[in-house]
């Protein structure tokens, strides 16, 4: 469905330890531990969600992930 290479389906078996471990993982940038930029993008005909993450520091943590919404 989805053109871009860089999209990935969320999986929560990717999620471990705690809230603070998750949302540490999901909020923070991947190389400088900055707070990453979030950003979504609804498409109700699709019912999905697209959040885009990127760090505001070093450019870096750029992230795509489609929440299916049901
Ligand atoms: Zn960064």
């Amino acid at each position: 469905m989805a053109a871009e290479v860089n999209v990935k389906f969320e999986k929560f078996e990717e999620y471990y330890g705690d809230i603070q471990q998750v949302k540490k993982i999901m909020d923070q940038c991947d190389h400088c531990g900055s707070p990453l930029v979030l950003s979504h993008l609804s498409d109700y005909n699709n019912l999905i969600v697209q959040e885009s993450a990127r760090c505001s520091e070093c450019g870096g943590g750029n992230r795509k992930v489609v929440h299916i919404l049901n």
